[in-house]
């Protein structure tokens, strides 16, 4: 249905929130309410949608996140399929609070943990939850005695863009291959904390700046609305057969291609998971007809 409607024939990536529930609450989340939802996807239903996309879009990864996919039940058996019988790069990203047993689990089949850490110690925990930055160095450390490639997120905010370089640097000793930076967006918990907002946008040249020049020996990429001038524009492509990088499937299925319509509910697709195809559900504020832009993501 996507094909018909865009034009669009290969996804390479699917994000696949397996559920909105989470062990945390982070004052920046994107979910805000909805983190108290029960909407999910059971196994069955994820199976379906991974070889749905592998089937019709040639997709050949899969981001397991939520909420969190630590607390849901069946993702050994999720990792599993999508790995041993689809041959799919599997990623989970994850808060990695108290994940140990169940990543030593999944680990043979894992291609790489992104572990989301906003800043040093209580910079961290005071915005993710009390004991999270000890538990994530800890998940860290698991995943590098079991071999498993490691990554990190971080949303800049106001109460951590000064420690991006310190956060940077305590990651290379966990061996962890790439820093991944976002811009915070004002939805969900974080429309309610306008103070995390960055406000000042010759910050993040400064940040640039100090990025370049720390001859740091980990990846980091930047989200390119973290710039003085904001992003270039990355529409959505239009007509023709074209590949698109990602799409991202909420726990009720419905499906999100650019990451600023992520958490907006601008969805033009959904995942049917009873009738196991996609519907194409237009409206006046989809992310197709509005012509959201695409995140654009830069090395510093
Ligand atoms: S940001 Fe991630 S860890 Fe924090 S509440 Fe949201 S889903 Fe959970």
């Amino acid at each position: 249905m996507i094909s018909e409607i865009t034009g669009i024939r290969r996804i390479r990536m699917l994000y696949l929130q397996l559920l909105y529930r989470c062990n945390f609450e982070c004052l920046h989340c994107f979910h805000g309410k909805r983190l108290q939802h029960a909407d999910a996807f059971t196994t069955d239903e994820a199976v379906n949608l991974l070889t749905l996309m592998r089937d019709e879009y040639d997709t050949e990864a899969v981001t397991l996140l939520g909420g969190e996919p630590f607390v849901y039940r069946d993702l050994a058996q999720v990792v599993r399929y999508a790995k041993r019988d689809l041959g799919m790069q599997v990623e989970i990203c994850t808060n990695g609070y108290r994940i140990e047993r169940r990543l030593t689990e999944i680990a043979p089949d894992l291609d790489l943990l992104r572990v989301s850490l906003e800043g040093i110690g209580t910079t961290n925990d005071t915005i993710r939850k009390f004991g999270s930055y000890r538990s994530a160095l800890s998940a860290l450390e698991i995943a590098q005695q079991l071999g498993v490639r490691a990554g990190a997120t971080m949303t800049v905010t106001s109460r951590n863009i000064d420690e991006v370089l310190p956060l940077a640097r305590t990651l290379q000793h966990y061996g962890v291959e790439q820093l991944k930076l976002h811009c915070l967006r004002p939805v969900g918990n974080a429309a309610d904390h306008p103070e995390l907002l960055v406000n000042d946008a010759t910050a993040y040249t400064r940040l640039r700046e100090r990025l370049a020049s720390a001859e740091l020996d980990i990846e980091v990429i930047l989200d390119e609305d973290l710039s003085e001038l904001g992003a270039p524009d990355a529409c959505l492509p239009s007509g023709g057969p074209v590949e698109i990088e990602r799409i991202e499937a909420d726990p009720r299925g419905a499906l999100t291609m650019s990451c600023k319509a992520v958490g907006k509910d601008s969805h033009a697709f959904w995942y049917d998971k009873l009738t196991d195809h996609i519907a194409h559900r237009p409206s006046a504020t989809d992310e197709l007809t509005l012509a959201v832009p695409d995140v654009v993501y830069g090395r510093v």
